[in-house]
């Protein structure tokens, strides 16, 4: 039975991906950069993007490629000897206008589909390689993944979809991750986007453990960035399908240095919000919080997001 499938997404990319695959590195900004996803033993997809313009980018980008594969080749060693020549090939996929595609398939101590992608709306070019234990290439799988690949959301206004490391929520097109922090138990993501808004969207588990007696509100003010004063009479609570949500919205004292702090200089001079959700999912045994700061509650409450704790969405 194939894996189930999640929508992984990153920079404006996004990919259908069985679930147990996971980012093991992942660098670089939504104008260049790398990511490789494991399986828990092996990488299997390596996904490489670059700014790139003109109607031959794809074939540019292809033909840089093969002639890597081909030095890569000429070195050798053990690998060589089950090297299966690289090879061409027409994966029958369609992609959405705009994106334009080659594979080439090659055998190595692992097999590999690897396809570059151009893409004449967002100037930007894809490498893809979906990797295989020798001698077990699934060009099924590797169709399915390429047909699910986008590097841009389907309307010019449509959200931008961010999915790693079991962060599944949607953003305003128009934010910048600016910088983002994984480890065992703790995810922030943070973002930029139009008139100073900042926002940050941090996920914390096992959520008992966290909580232990403590209640929501005690744990909510307390996540809060040191110099974030929101007073406990501020917060609201209330339920969304099942998860008990916490809001607050308004301009905290000390927010101003914490933004200095953080280099946001430019922002905090202006006169500024704060508008936070928290909640606890008892589905996922999660806690999460998001932070819009932004010069006006208005510009705050503008910036819709969404995000999936669980199966279903919590919104502000
Ligand atoms: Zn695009
Ligand atoms: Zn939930």
């Amino acid at each position: 039975m194939a894996d189930a499938t999640y929508q992984f997404g990153w920079h404006k990319f996004t990919l259908a991906l069985p679930e147990p695959w996971e980012p093991g590195r992942i660098e670089g900004d939504d104008v260049k950069g790398y990511a490789r996803i494991d399986d828990g033993f092996m990488p299997r997809l390596e996904l490489k993007w670059d700014r790139a313009y003109g109607d031959d980018a794809c074939d540019e980008a292809f033909r840089r490629y093969m002639k890597e594969l081909t030095r890569a080749a000429g070195k050798g060693g053990a690998a060589q000897a089950t090297r299966r020549e690289p090879k061409e090939f027409d994966l029958g996929v369609r992609l959405p206008e705009g994106m334009r595609y080659r594979t080439v398939r090659w055998s190595a101590a692992v097999d590999c589909v690897a396809a570059t992608v151009a893409c004449s709306r967002c100037n930007r070019v894809a490498g893809l390689q979906i990797l295989f234990p020798e001698g077990q290439m699934q060009t099924s799988l590797a169709r399915r993944i390429l047909e699910s690949f986008r590097d841009h959301p389907e309307s010019p206004d449509a959200p931008a979809w961010w999915g790693i490391y079991k962060m599944r929520f949607q953003t305003p097109v128009r934010w910048r991750l600016v910088a983002h922090r994984f480890g065992p138990g703790y995810a922030e993501m943070n973002f930029a986007g139009p008139g100073g808004v900042l926002a940050d969207f941090k996920r914390m588990g096992p959520a008992e453990v966290l909580l232990k007696k403590r209640d929501l509100v005690d744990w909510y003010l307390a996540q809060l960035p040191q110099h974030v004063k929101v007073p406990r009479e501020a917060v609201e609570r209330s339920e969304v399908r099942g998860d008990v949500v916490l809001a607050a919205t308004r301009q905290p004292r000390g927010l101003a240095a914490f933004l200095r702090r953080r280099g946001k200089d430019e922002v905090a001079r202006r006169a500024l919000c704060l508008q936070s959700v928290a909640w606890h999912c008892p589905r996922s045994n999660r806690l999460w919080a998001v932070e819009v700061y932004a010069p006006t509650l208005e510009a705050a409450r503008e910036g819709q997001w969404q995000v999936f704790c669980h199966d279903e969405a919590v919104t502000p």
